[in-house]
């Protein structure tokens, strides 16, 4: 009986797939952090989190989270910040925003799957660019689609997922320029990057900076946020849920934020890992290794199914992208672990 009465575009879709996988698994699937703080630093937090006012709405102006985030990551001091349960939140939000009958939503494809999700989820109409094969921006295609379609909201993962190639900045900048819609750039990524429009936001009034906890160590805390124009945060303020936030995260990110020392060492550990990672991967015969700014790197590699089986086999999960999308044949992703991890994969992919 469902049927008649859940809209039709959701009874189609299948949920996202969270991965059980057993303990003893070495998981580089989902860009999670492999490190834990270290004891001393865990009590120091149990006992902030024992103390939260958890009888209280949460009210994350009093939490001291913001002004945390702005020191932490220089946000400019005219931009204002929206927080968000999760980036994913606020992506969601962003849309609803602008979803006025035959609105368009705008990203490069392949990229983040929640903005085409979220474009359906609303009723947008949704328009997608195919990357250049080597998942650089086409410049040109982007651009004459922003001027056919006018999108209300474009998403650019800066730097993209799944693919964590870099864009060109004055591309991402001629984009922001050409648009006359909300533009949203999705800094996930942004830490492990060596670029960042971070220190543009708060202006102009339809630009969106937009970044996690997640892909710094903090994926379980589901904290992200959005710096940019008041008068855009004002809208958007509108229609997220009040008390989206809770005590537990606001305290633990502020914690964590205090700890920024700790976050940068493991952020300088997988960074190093990346370029080493790369580098092994790239002498294994019929293999790419496509430039990365995150925190995973994405391969073409020959039979890309059946080395993603031979690491499960191997108690080690990535993230098959063969399949997903035409640019994407014979793509994995895999996410950097610690040193230990990636020497793993690393003697795994060499066996024959
Ligand atoms: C992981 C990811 C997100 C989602 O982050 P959460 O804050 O965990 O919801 C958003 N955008 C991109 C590009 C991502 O890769």
């Amino acid at each position: 009986m469902l049927n008649h009465i859940i809209r039709p575009n959701i009874l189609a879709q299948t949920a996202y797939q969270i991965a059980n996988i057993p303990n003893d698994f070495i998981k580089l699937d989902a860009m999670e952090v492999p490190y834990q703080f270290p004891t001393e630093l865990q009590n120091q937090l149990a006992s902030q989190l024992a103390t939260a006012p958890i009888n209280r709405y949460p009210n994350p102006a009093t939490s001291g989270l913001q002004n945390e985030l702005r020191q932490a990551f220089n946000i400019p001091e005219h931009a204002q910040i929206a927080l968000g349960n999760g980036s994913d939140e606020l992506i969601q939000f962003l849309t609803l925003l602008v979803a006025k009958p035959n609105a368009t939503l705008l990203a490069l494809e392949p990229s983040f799957v929640m903005y085409r999700h979220n474009a359906e989820l609303f009723g947008l109409n949704y328009v997608s660019v195919p990357l250049n094969p080597d998942f650089t921006l086409n410049l040109a295609a982007t651009l004459a689609a922003i001027a056919e379609h006018q999108p209300a909201i474009i998403f650019i993962a800066y730097p993209n997922n799944p693919t964590g190639v870099p864009f060109r900045r004055k591309d991402v900048q001629a984009i922001i320029n050409a648009a006359t819609g909300i533009v949203v750039i999705d800094e996930a990524y942004g830490a492990f990057s060596s670029d960042s429009f971070l220190p543009q936001a708060g202006q102009p009034e339809n630009l969106l900076i937009m970044r996690t906890m997640s892909k710094i160590g903090f994926a379980g805390l589901r904290l992200g946020y959005a710096a940019g124009h008041a008068n855009l945060i004002n809208e958007l303020a509108k229609i997220l849920p009040p008390y989206n936030m809770n005590w537990l995260s606001l305290t633990a990110a502020k914690f964590a934020l205090q700890h920024k020392s700790w976050i940068d060492q493991h952020i300088a550990i997988l960074t190093a890992e990346r370029a080493r990672l790369s580098h092994e991967i790239s002498q294994l015969p019929n293999t790419t290794v496509f430039p990365s700014q995150a925190n995973f790197i994405t391969i073409r590699i020959a039979e890309a199914e059946k080395v993603f089986n031979k690491l499960k086999e191997n108690k080690i999960l990535i993230k098959k992208l063969h399949g997903s999308h035409p640019l994407l044949d014979n793509c994995l992703r895999i996410t950097i672990g610690a040193p230990e991890q990636n020497n793993l994969l690393i003697n795994i992919l060499k066996k024959p």
